[in-house]
């Protein structure tokens, strides 16, 4: 099928959710991907930072296929090995005592409050239930995680939401102060909030988030759906800040492309669970693991590519504050490793449309800010290209707004 036909064929029978963009795409090789008609494209969006290790990464693909043949999926009913294996890298390499598997970031974030609201629930009472979120934060598209996110557009039409839920600005701690009481049982924030604009945290303030939340017994849950995984230089972001939360969610760059999410904790609070407490069924199965305990090692390995990811990230940071200083239509560059904002003071659509145009996918939150989450395994190369493209559209559309 051709690009039109496929763009006609998921109009007519999916569900009219999603905003996309008039290409189809039909595989992928290393930062590239090619569109139906064959076109290449540099993908700096990959999957919305899930595709860590780009596309078609060998060893991954190896992992995969071998997995595949010994055993797909068995029920949580039953014992995996790679689940196991998973969970114990995942703790050996964070603050985390044990892991919850689920399929995706609102399921882990699910999974968090739920854990949150039966440690709260159990040490102190049915009366303990709050949980305080970050105004503009984005946790998820389920019920309770479009409660948890402090942005009204995902939740218009959709009231009643779950009660229990404040939102405050991030990086304002009196304003987070005033409205801690007694009924609070969580704080969860992003240490970048993505979807919000790449707002990256004061270090400070998480700091004393973490020692108010100590002082109260309040846990401190950090969303690290889209900044795990190596996405900001370390495995997990919470690493550059100097604190440690007591739950931690990732998925996206987890599964290499695989659905899976987890919900980490320390022993004090998963305790709380019990059989029954909280299940998925597919959550963890042997493939899934396999592809994230694979995405782990080409991670981790000795010069693997979470180190070489930190020199691309600091290349890029570099090149957009040149851009920055060049072109008056970016206000603001900012943000971590290889997650990236350029905040505009245009709308952002046109300027993706530009490089989607020049065969170069961005993405754009917020209205303004464009985002860049290219794979980690990007070349220097590539982002130069990046970088020029980004240049090109930007001068251009500065001469159109001159002329
Ligand atoms: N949390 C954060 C910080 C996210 O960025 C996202 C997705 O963009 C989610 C949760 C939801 O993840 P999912 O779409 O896998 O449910």
């Amino acid at each position: 099928m051709l690009t039109e036909e496929i763009q006609q064929i998921v109009s007519h029978y999916v569900m009219n959710t999603y905003d996309r963009f008039p290409l189809a795409i039909t595989r992928g090789r290393g930062c590239q991907v090619y569109d139906a008609e064959g076109r290449e494209y540099l993908d700096c969006v990959a999957g919305i930072a899930v595709n860590t290790l780009g596309y078609g990464h060998p060893d991954l693909v190896a992992a995969i296929e071998r997995q595949v043949r010994h055993l797909i999926h068995t029920s949580n009913l039953y014992y995996t090995e790679p689940q196991g294996q998973l969970a114990r890298r995942l703790v050996e390499y964070s603050f985390a005592d044990k892991v919850f598997f689920c399929n995706s970031g609102a399921e882990a974030n699910e999974a968090a409050i739920k854990l949150a609201r039966l440690y709260a629930h159990q040490h102190y009472g049915p009366d303990r239930f709050e949980i305080i979120t970050m105004v503009n934060s984005f946790h998820g598209r389920t019920l309770a995680t479009v409660s948890a996110t402090g942005q009204a557009k995902v939740q218009e039409g959709f009231e009643p939401l779950l009660p229990g839920f404040t939102h405050v600005p991030l990086n304002n701690f009196e304003a987070l102060e005033k409205v801690v009481s007694d009924r609070t049982a969580a704080v969860m924030l992003e240490l970048i909030q993505g979807e919000g604009g790449v707002m990256v945290a004061d270090p400070a303030y998480l700091r004393g988030v973490r020692n108010l939340c100590s002082q109260r017994d309040i846990l401190l849950i950090a969303d690290e759906v889209q900044t795990g995984m190596g996405r900001t230089g370390t495995l997990f972001a919470y690493e550059q800040f100097g604190i440690q939360p007591d739950v931690m969610t990732l998925a996206k760059g987890l599964g290499g492309g695989l659905p899976i999410g987890a919900c980490l904790a320390t022993n004090k609070v998963a305790q709380v669970f019990s059989p029954g407490s909280h299940a998925s069924t597919f959550g963890g199965n042997a493939l899934v693991c396999t592809a994230a305990l694979e995405v782990l090692r080409i991670l981790l390995e000795e010069g693997g590519e979470l180190d070489r990811s930190r020199e691309k990230g600091a290349y890029l940071e570099k090149g957009l504050q040149a851009l920055q200083e060049r072109i008056p239509l970016i206000k603001d560059v900012r943000g971590m490793g290889l997650l990236r904002g350029i905040e505009l003071t245009i709308d952002g659509k046109p300027v993706v449309m530009d490089c989607l145009a020049r065969r170069v996918m961005i993405n754009c939150t917020m209205g303004r800010v464009l985002r860049l989450v290219p794979p980690l395994i990007i070349q220097i190369g590539e982002l130069d290209h990046l970088l020029t493209v980004l240049s090109d559209v930007f001068t251009k559309r500065l001469n159109n707004i001159k002329r």
